[in-house]
């Protein structure tokens, strides 16, 4: 499609802006080429595409930049948008098309200014049932585990989210019954966080609204993770990849799900290979035997 152009031959204002921002529901034309692409990478970051060997994740993040108009990538991460934005700016890391962060409490896409510096923008209307569901929980939450042993606040003011860095040594397991007895879940990963969610939000169902609103169909998705906090998106029924180096209790509760992949390479390169395996791409490259 040709863009409409003024007199003096630039894109009106007004419709650059509709595109940055399309209207919940429209088939915008960047979702229609999004859903279109052979398969899309839905990706948990630290562990699994920040995995493995420097070798396999440049492997990994040259091919997806030299396929891009057919492979779509998705980050669905515990990390935040400020985190993300410096992440690809500055590192290796290639920009996103869309990510889920905040452990499934932000949906938002990838835009870039005038100047080209990208930001990650939540999509306004997609996270309606997210909010709805926290309410105004965060200083609810904080007072209840204020002091709680094995439980340390993280100093970032999350938007849908409360988080703790947790010890498994010190930790006094009531912290699970305070939570759910104000209506929200609470969700231990890589027995290093604990994290407050609104009731019935995490990477899973996060990612399949964003899967529904963009049109991108569900058996070319392929879910990488590796830690419980995948689990939610792991278990859906959809190509999944298990990286090398997963946490044990992750694969156990996957251990009757047929159409994982269980990698043997190491974050990255267990991408790489699922890939392959799967036959979602005939072009991925091998990662590295030592990797
Ligand atoms: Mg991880």
């Amino acid at each position: 499609m040709t863009s409409p152009m003024t007199e003096t031959g630039k894109i009106p204002d007004a419709l650059a802006e509709a595109r940055r921002h399309p209207p919940a529901g429209s088939r915008a034309e960047e979702y229609v080429d999004f859903a279109s692409r052979r398969f899309v990478l839905a990706t948990d970051l630290d562990g699994t595409f920040l995995g493995g060997s420097e070798a396999d994740r440049r492997r990994l993040y040259e091919w997806i930049e030299a396929n891009r108009g057919e492979v779509g990538l998705i980050f669905v991460t515990g990390r935040d948008p400020q985190f993300l934005e410096k992440l690809c700016a500055e590192t290796f890391v290639p920009w996103p098309e869309y990510v889920i962060g905040d452990v499934g409490t932000t949906i938002a896409r990838v835009e870039f200014d005038e100047s080209g510096a990208g930001r990650v923008r939540p999509m306004g209307p997609l996270e309606d049932w997210i909010s709805e569901a926290w309410g105004d929980a965060g200083p609810k939450v904080r007072a209840a585990l204020d002091g709680h042993p094995g439980l340390t606040l993280q100093p970032t003011a999350f938007r849908h989210r409360v988080s703790y860095d947790y010890d498994p040594g010190a930790f006094d397991a009531s912290a699970h019954d305070i939570v759910a007895e104000m209506g929200l879940d609470s969700l231990v990963s890589d027995n290093r966080f604990f994290d407050v969610l609104p009731r019935g939000v995490s990477k899973g169902p996060s990612l399949l609204r964003l899967l529904a609103h963009l049109g991108v169909p569900e058996h070319k998705t392929l879910a990488a993770g590796d830690t419980l906090n995948d689990f939610s998106m792991l278990a859906l029924d959809l190509p999944g990849v298990a990286v090398g180096g997963a946490e044990s209790g992750l694969l156990e509760k996957l251990d009757d799900r047929a159409s994982l992949h269980k990698a043997q390479a190491i974050g990255a390169g267990g991408i790489l290979e699922a890939v392959a395996s799967l036959g979602l791409h005939p072009t991925p490259p091998a990662p590295d035997p030592a990797g």
